[in-house]
This record gives structure tokens, sequence and C-alpha cells, in this order.
């Protein structure tokens, strides 16, 4: 499957820092970012630097890296926030829900089965500077990877 790829993204943007993010990692393949609108604090993005809408139009080597990027601040954001547990997801096209059509995970420190802790989907604008404050957090529990 293929999904023709809209350069003109807000995701796509970012890579080509003509827009700004809240930087927590970046690698030869990947980037992770604070989500501007999170759906609970610490929640964070996790890129491929490959032009892909969804999950289906990414190359294995993409989709690898982009496995190891969610290892890695997944665990910095469980740690970061201290909640002891985490919820990774993604969207495929917009019926699926995917507002933002260059493919990403989501990482979350928390359920997203909890009603009370979880907020809606893309909807508030957070605090950029707590959001400054949450990146710092996490890019501290960074480990490092080297083996
Ligand atoms: P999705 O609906 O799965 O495509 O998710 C897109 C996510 O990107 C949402 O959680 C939005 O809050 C988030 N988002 C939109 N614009 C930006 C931006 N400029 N920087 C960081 N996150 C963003």
């Amino acid at each position: 499957m293929f999904t023709e790829y809209d350069n003109n993204n807000i995701f796509a943007k970012i890579l080509r820092a003509e827009l700004p993010c809240i930087k927590v990692y970046e690698d030869e393949y990947t980037l992770a970012f604070m989500d501007i609108m999170p759906q609970m604090a610490g929640h964070t993005l996790v890129i491929p630097k490959e032009s892909a809408v969804t999950i289906y139009d990414l190359s294995d080597e993409a989709a690898m890296a982009c496995m190891r990027t969610v290892k890695l601040i997944g665990s910095a954001v469980e740690k970061a926030v201290g909640f002891g547990g985490s919820t990774v997801f993604q969207h495929n096209g917009v019926k699926a829900g995917q507002t933002v059509p260059h493919f990403h995970f989501h990482v979350l420190p928390g359920s997203i089965l909890d009603a009370s802790s979880i907020k809606g989907h893309a909807l508030e604008l957070a605090n950029p500077e707590e959001l400054k404050m949450m990146a710092a957090k996490i890019i501290s529990c960074i480990e490092d990877r080297q083996p």
C-alpha cells in the first residue's frame, strides 16, 4: 500500500527546520519531540525522517529505526514521569483519526483506557515552558545507547 505524501505537512516542516519543535532526541533516521497538545504530561512523538504517511508506507529500515527510538524514548518518558507504565500507539489514515500525514508513534506515560487521566486527542495546546521542562526531564532519563 502506498499513500501519497504531502511535503507540506507539519512534521515535514519540522524535519526541514521550517517549524520549531521541542526536541528530546534525534539520530540519523528518527526525531522525537514533545506533542504540543499532549493527552497527558510527557506525551512524546517519534517520527522517521523518511517520508511516509502510514505504517504500511514505511520501509522496514525506517520502521526498525522508529521502534529503536520508541524503546529508548518510551523508557525515558516512563522514568521522567514516574508512572511505571506507558502506552505506544499510532494512527493510519484520516479514517483512523490520523491528523498529521507523516508517520508517527505516540508515546504516553499512562493508560489511554483511563478516562480520568487522558485528555482529548490534539485538543488543547500546552504551556511551552512546561513542555520544555518535561523535555529536559526526559532527556536526562535517556539511557546511553552504547553497548
Ligand atoms: P495524529 O492525530 O495521530 O496524526 O497525531 C498528531 C499529533 O501531533 C497530535 O497528538 C497533535 O497534538 C500533534 N501535533 C500537531 N501539531 C504539532 C506540532 N507542531 N508539534 C508537535 N505536535 C504536534
